[in-house]
């Protein structure tokens, strides 16, 4: 199959449609970004890789980051980790304080907000130079350098003031162990990471393959692990629309509010899609409709 092809076919009759989203506004670095980029990247297991659009443009990935900062701390901590984050869909936004206050300062799960400061704190714990380490630990998924962008962090930091909320609360139950800003620091330093398509699609690679990566064939996390995050990708991985977008895509993922949307095909592909206006639930218009596109035309969701 030559998806380069059908990616324009998709991307030429998806933009017949009314872009109603909208670029993110409270991180005001990402206020700035353009608009009308679009750009998709995937990669095979066997390196095959197709693209169209602004693929090899970076962007700021934001939540995507979550699934690798996951990633690492269950690779180190294992099942231990679920004593601190559950696994459940939330149903509620993705900053939602609610919840949590009846929980008890523990979060529903790994990719909402206060799950990721969860997870963050535990890698403040573990890891010697936290910032160093996560950083090091993605590009060896990447196979390139990418960075922490220091913009969007410090525009992030700047007008933080629910992550700031969720974290004291959490604090207050005991359920972050170290001091407040070191975590927030490493939460916006993996929020800010850029990437291109092409990279996101290639660090992504290890999911659909049982957790190694098939270009070096290094294992990342365990078989069990891999099958498990891919599970909490397609249950909590789409904000308070995980339902509509397993309904309508059929594959696991995680987007983030750059405007960025990471897919796992098990044992065959991954694929990131970048449009950054996003529909009313935060996740990418365009991306979205293209995936449901792509998954339909060529039966190729899980299901
Ligand atoms: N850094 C963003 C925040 O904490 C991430 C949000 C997202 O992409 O879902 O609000």
């Amino acid at each position: 199959m030559v998806f380069s092809t059908l990616f324009s076919e998709l991307y030429h009759s998806i933009k017949k449609t009314p872009n109603s989203g909208e670029v993110a506004q409270y991180i005001p670095e990402l206020a700035l970004v353009d608009p009308n980029k679009f750009g998709v990247s995937l990669v095979k297991l066997n390196a095959e890789n197709f693209h169209f659009g602004d693929a090899q443009e970076k962007f700021s990935i934001q939540s995507i980051a979550k699934v690798l900062s996951l990633t690492l701390a269950y690779k180190i901590c294992g099942e231990k980790l679920w004593e601190r984050v559950g696994v459940e869909p939330s149903g509620t936004a993705f900053n939602s304080l609610v919840q949590l206050e009846y929980e008890k300062g523990i979060p529903r799960n790994p990719f909402i907000n206060a799950g990721a400061l969860v997870v963050a704190d535990v890698l403040v714990s573990e890891l010697k130079n936290p910032n160093d380490d996560f950083l090091a630990f993605v590009n060896q998924l990447c196979h390139t350098q990418v960075s922490y962008s220091k913009q969007v962090a410090a525009s992030e930091k700047s007008c933080a003031y629910v992550n700031t909320a969720l974290i004291n609360l959490m604090k207050s139950f005991g359920n972050i162990k170290n001091d407040i800003d070191q975590v927030m620091d490493l939460y916006f330093n993996l929020c800010s990471i850029e990437m291109t398509c092409q990279e996101l699609s290639q660090t992504f690679l290890f999911l659909a393959n049982d957790g190694v990566c098939p270009l070096s064939e290094q294992e990342i996390i365990d078989h069990s692990k891999s099958k498990r995050i891919n599970s909490i990708m397609q249950l909590c991985g789409f904000y308070d629309e995980a339902g509509e977008f397993s309904f309508k895509v059929g594959l696991p993922g995680k987007s983030g509010v750059g405007g960025g949307i990471v897919v796992v095909r098990p044992h065959e592909f991954s694929m990131a899609v970048w449009s950054p206006k996003l529909n009313a639930k935060g996740n990418s218009f365009l991306g979205t409709k293209f995936l449901e596109k792509f998954t339909t035309k060529i039966d190729y969701s899980i299901f």
